[in-house]
């Protein structure tokens, strides 16, 4: 057990994530592509953004996507002026 434990974190340790995890909930888009771009290297990935979205993450990149209170978003915009629409949502399964 206590071996098993070790392994888990020792593995969690070495996720892309964990170098760099301001980029993955930051407002700048370009901080959120670099984040998107580490999750491509994980192997893990698939099993993310499954369960980022099982549990309806409210914000931040889960398993190389943009969630947005529990749904892909396709971007996030500058900060400046408002949309007049919401999000631009994406079908997970496109
Ligand atoms: S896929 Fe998930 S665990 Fe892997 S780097 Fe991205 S956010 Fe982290």
């Amino acid at each position: 057990m206590a071996d098993s434990m070790k392994n888990v974190r020792a593995r969690t340790a070495e996720l892309p994530c964990r170098a760099a995890p301001q980029l993955f909930f930051a407002e700048d888009p370009a901080q959120l592509l670099q984040a998107k771009a580490l999750c491509r290297q994980c192997l893990v990935r698939r099993a993310c953004l499954t369960d980022a979205l099982r549990r309806r993450e409210p914000w931040g990149v889960w398993g190389g996507e943009l969630l947005d209170r529990g749904e892909i978003i396709t971007g996030r915009r500058p900060r400046g002026r408002p949309r007049k629409l919401g999000p631009v949502r994406r079908d997970p399964a496109a």
